[in-house]
């Protein structure tokens, strides 16, 4: 089964991605993991992506289309659940042109949404464990040990771009150039399913899970 995941920033696409894959037995593909990876490396292309990531900007085309084209590669004939790519029609059209080349169409969007007032407090509040990654929220879902990882004893972090001034740039972002992928993949006539990312993060999964269910 092959899925992209998409949602504004903080709908909780990592989120729920973490908790289903490997029931559906898929690899979650993060573009924002990716990079950040890349970013860490301190190589001259993760410099790059730094400034832009930093900005709340969208990193070019041609460097997303190449990075991920390389994940999927060497995830083969796995179950895939791409998140936050493709994120502009361009990158879109570019996916379509490599899974069809590859014999493995999509099976389904699946869009979580939530609203704009929701998405400032979750992203603000987001937090990661910098030893093994589990994500928190302070006040959502908060670790039981407050600023410790309650699954491995690492210390919780927060991303340079999860403030408030660049969230907004993110969602602008969105808007502009990441909803008219959802328009291109219904005029595709690919299988949009859209989960109701407003409730708890429990009845979200259960919604995303039977909506997998049903693709199988
Ligand atoms: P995305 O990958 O879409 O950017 P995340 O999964 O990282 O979003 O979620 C953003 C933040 O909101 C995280 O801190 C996460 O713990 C929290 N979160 C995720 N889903 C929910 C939910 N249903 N209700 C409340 N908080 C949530
Ligand atoms: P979120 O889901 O919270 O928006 P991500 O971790 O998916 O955050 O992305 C972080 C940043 O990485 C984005 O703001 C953007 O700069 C860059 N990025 C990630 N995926 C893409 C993509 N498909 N195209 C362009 N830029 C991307
Ligand atoms: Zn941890």
């Amino acid at each position: 089964m092959r899925i992209v995941l998409m949602g504004p920033p903080g709908a909780g696409k990592g989120t729920q991605a973490a908790r289903l894959v490997e029931t559906f037995g898929l690899k979650h593909l993060s573009s924002g993991d990716i990079f950040r990876a890349e970013k860490a490396s301190g190589s001259q292309l993760g410099k790059k992506l730094a400034e832009i990531m930093a900005a709340g900007a969208l990193v070019p085309d041609e460097i997303v289309v190449e990075m991920m084209a390389k994940a999927i590669a060497a995830v083969g004939d796995d179950g895939l659940m791409l998140d936050g790519f493709p994120r502009t029609v361009a990158q879109a059209e570019a996916l379509d042109a490599t899974l069809k080349q590859n014999g493995t169409p999509l099976n389904a969007v699946v869009v979580i949404t939530a609203d704009d007032g929701e998405i400032v407090e979750r992203i603000t509040g987001r937090r990661a464990c910098g030893s093994c990654g589990k994500g928190f929220h302070v006040k959502f879902m908060p670790s039981a040990r407050g600023d410790i990882c309650d699954a491995c004893d690492g210390a919780l972090t927060q991303r340079d771009d999860d403030r408030e001034e660049v969230v907004r740039e993110r969602l602008a972002a969105y808007k502009k150039q990441t909803e008219p992928v959802i328009a291109y993949y219904r005029t595709s006539g690919a299988k949009v399913i859209e989960v109701n990312g407003s409730q708890s993060p429990d009845a979200v999964t259960a919604d995303m899970a039977a909506a997998l269910r049903s693709l199988e």
